[in-house]
C-alpha cells in the first residue's frame, strides 16, 4: 500500500553524503545532527525521515495511541496514530513541554515522538539546559517523572534527527562568508554539550551552498536520477527485517538499542574489521560510548550490505560519521 506522503526524497538534489545518512540513520533507528548553513536542505531532509520509515506495526500503534490519549490528542476523527509521529517542536520550547510533566503529569514532546522522529531543528538554540532533559530518555527510552502521589513513567522511544547552523551567522567554516570570531563559533557550538553529542550515532556536514548552485546551474545533476523516497524505503525495510529476525527474542527492535553486553553477540567483526577498530580506538581517544555508537552504526551499514559480519570498510563508514564532529567540537577550530 502506498503511504500518502507528498514530501519526497526525489526533490532533495545533491547532499548524497548527508541522504546516505539519513538512510542509516532510518534504518537501524540512529540519531543522527545535520550541522551546515541555512538554506542548505537539513529541514528538507530532515521532513523526509518519516516516508522511510517502515509502517508501525500494530503492537506500535497502540502503544503510540495510548501516549497520545493520555496527553489528550485524540479525538472523534482522530482516534488512533497510524503513522510514525514526526515532532518538531521551537527552539523555545521549556523542559516540561520536552520532557513532560506538569501538576498533572502529561507526555512530553520526546514521548510524543515516540515510534518516530523528534525534529530539533536549531539545536544550538535551544536552551543548553532544555536539551540536557533528553539525556536519559535517550538513552534509556523512556522518561520518568517523579511526584508526591507516585512515578509516572512514559515511553520515549524516538529517533532524534537535530539540525544546527555552524555559528551565529551560519557560514563558519566557509571563512569568505561567515563573520563570527572565533570564540564566538566556540561558544555558540558549546550550548552543545559533549555528553549530548555521545548521543548521536551520526553527524553529517551540508554540502556548501554555492556548491550545489554550481550543480543547479549546470544542470547535469537535476537531469541524474535522485532516489525517491519509495526506493529508499525499500532499502530501509531490507535490513529492517533482518533486524527483526535477529532480535525476534530480544526485547529490543533494532541496531540503535542493542545493549553495550550483547554488542559482542550482535556485532561481529572480520579480522581485518577488528584490528582497524582497535587503531581507531587508540588514536582517536574514544569514549566507549562513542566506540559503542560506531559499532552498532556499523552494524546497519552491514545490514545495508547485507552482510553477516561487519567489515572493515562498514567500520571505516562509520568512523566518517564521527569526524564531523571532532572538526567541529575536537578545539580544532582556528581562524
Ligand atoms: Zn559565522
Amino acid at each position: 500500500m502506498e503511504r500518502e506522503n507528498p514530501l519526497d526524497f526525489k526533490d532533495v538534489y545533491g547532499q548524497d553524503f548527508v541522504k546516505r545518512a539519513a538512510l542509516i540513520a532510518a534504518a537501524g533507528r540512529h540519531n543522527l545532527l545535520m550541522i551546515g548553513p541555512p538554506g542548505s536542505g537539513k529541514t528538507m531532509i530532515a521532513k523526509r525521515i518519516p516516508g522511510i520509515l517502515p509502517e508501525m506495526t500494530f503492537e506500535e500503534q497502540m502503544e503510540i495511541s495510548k501516549i497520545y490519549s493520555v496527553a489528550g490528542l485524540l479525538s472523534k476523527e482522530k482516534p488512533y496514530i497510524r503513522e510514525r509521529p514526526f515532532r518538531d517542536p521551537h527552539h523555545t520550547t521549556t523542559k516540561q513541554a520536552l520532557a513532560g510533566g506538569g501538576r498533572v503529569p502529561k507526555p512530553g514532546e520526546i514521548s510524543l515522538a515516540s515510534g518516530g522522529v523528534l525534529f530539533l531543528d536549531e539545536l544550538a538554540e535551544f536552551k543548553r539546559e532544555t536539551i540536557e532533559v533528553l539525556r536519559q530518555p535517550l538513552e534509556e527510552g523512556y522518561v520518568n517523572i517523579a511526584r508526591a502521589e507516585g512515578n509516572y513513567r512514559y515511553p520515549a522511544k524516538c529517533q532524534l534527527i537535530a539540525a544546527t547552523n555552524p555559528c551565529k551567522c551560519g557560514f563558519y567554516p566557509d571563512r569568505r562568508k561567515c563573520v563570527c570570531r572565533d570564540w564566538q563559533i566556540r561558544s555558540y557550538l558549546d550550548r552543545i554539550s559533549g555528553p549530548m553529542l555521545e548521543r548521536i550515532d551520526l553527524c553529517v556536514e551540508m554540502q556548501p551552498l554555492d556548491y550545489q548552485d554550481f550543480l543547479g546551474t549546470r544542470g547535469s545533476r537535476k537531469s541524474e536520477k535522485t532516489e525517491t523516497t519509495a526506493e529508499i524505503r525499500k532499502k530501509v525495510m531490507q535490513a529492517y527485517l533482518v533486524q527483526t529476525e535477529r532480535y525476534a527474542k530480544e526485547s529490543f527492535l533494532n541496531n540503535a538499542s542493542i545493549p553495550s553486553n550483547l554488542l559482542e553477540r550482535y556485532c561481529p567483526l572480520t579480522k581485518e574489521a577488528e584490528e582497524y577498530i582497535s587503531e581507531i580506538f587508540a588514536s582517536l581517544e574514544l569514549s566507549a560510548r562513542v566506540y559503542h555508537k560506531i559499532l552498532k552504526v556499523a552494524r546497519t551499514i552491514a545490514d545495508l550490505s547485507g552482510s553477516l559480519q561487519i567489515e572493515r570498510p562498514h567500520i571505516a563508514e562509520a568512523v566518517l560519521y564521527r569526524m564531523v564532529d571532532k572538526k567541529y567540537w575536537g578545539g580544532g577550530i582556528h581562524g
